[in-house]
């Protein structure tokens, strides 16, 4: 083939994968969502949107994919004209930052925590927070305290929780993911123990009426998230004393030790295997370091 007929067919190929990324984008509908007095969740694609409204501004937590800023700012006007200050990430995944860009070009300043930050900055995102810090920020707006924490290593390295202080409301990210195996990013420096720890702290935090966002999924509470951790703490165990038997991952694979769990917990990002692999590796990692 000539190479100016390559260069046609891979514009075609291209073009083609753009239009298609779009047509699937063009058909998401925006679903808002009350969680308390000028306090939103916005559902679309990819993970949960917080908003909130007050006297200085809008402030709001992640912002789904780049195709869908359009009517996610849509959305968030029939709510507010007010001037948005502030994007959060909660942390990296594309699913969560890829409105950056956009958001950074209508004069939204993004805020994450370093590693967002720097894991962004290798993948060459646009997107890139022009605030970030190390462990714990708080946005004194709208009323309120928005504090976020910043847990080391859970579902990624660069996890924060947001506390919305005064409406009793939270933001969690991925550190939780309902009814699903929890996805360890391994590769970004995840740890099965890390969400455990992230999760068991958040409910030493909240109380019985404290509103839950999660990273996907609908609103949950303490209750939801006391019930998740106690079935991971018993996931971990099981994990925990095969590797202390010195099984091979083969073995352990072999085994299925999860597959009680299979039916409920299977079906989601993280299949069967996949979170045998990285319960096996992510467990294996905290026993050395213990
Ligand atoms: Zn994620």
């Amino acid at each position: 083939m000539k190479k100016y007929e390559l260069i046609i067919l891979a514009s075609a190929i291209l073009f083609n994968q753009i239009g298609f990324a779009q047509m699937h984008f063009d058909k998401v509908e925006v679903k808002t969502t009350k969680v308390a007095e000028d306090l939103y969740m916005l559902e679309g694609e990819g993970g949960n949107i917080g908003v909130s409204i007050g006297d200085d501004g809008i402030f709001l937590i992640d912002d789904q994919y780049a195709p869908l800023t359009t009517k996610i700012l849509a959305t968030i006007r029939e709510l507010s004209d007010k001037e948005i200050h502030f994007a959060f990430n909660t942390h990296f995944h594309g699913d969560h930052t890829g409105g950056n860009e956009n958001l950074g070009n209508i004069g939204v300043d993004i805020v994450a925590h370093d590693n967002v930050y720097n894991r962004l900055k290798n993948q060459n995102s646009g997107g890139l927070p022009i605030i970030t810090f190390n462990n714990k920020l708080t946005f004194h707006i709208n009323g309120m305290h928005i504090r976020t924490i910043h847990y080391k290593n859970a579902h990624t390295d660069g996890d924060s929780i947001v506390y919305f202080d005064g409406k009793n409301v939270i933001h969690m990210g991925d550190i939780y993911n309902d009814k699903n195996y929890p996805y360890i990013d391994l590769p970004a420096k995840g740890s099965f123990i890390g969400i455990i720890k992230a999760i068991d702290d958040t409910i030493a935090n909240i109380n019985d009426e404290t509103v839950v966002m999660a990273g996907h999924g609908p609103i949950i509470n303490k209750n939801k998230l006391v019930i998740q951790v106690g079935e991971l703490k018993k996931m971990y165990q099981i994990m925990e004393n095969l590797i202390e038997q010195n099984l091979t991952l083969e073995d352990v694979i072999e085994l299925s030790p999860y597959k009680e769990y299979d039916a409920v917990w299977g079906n989601g990002f993280t299949n069967p295997r996949t979170f045998i692999e990285t319960t096996y590796k992510s467990i294996s990692i905290s026993i050395k370091n213990k």
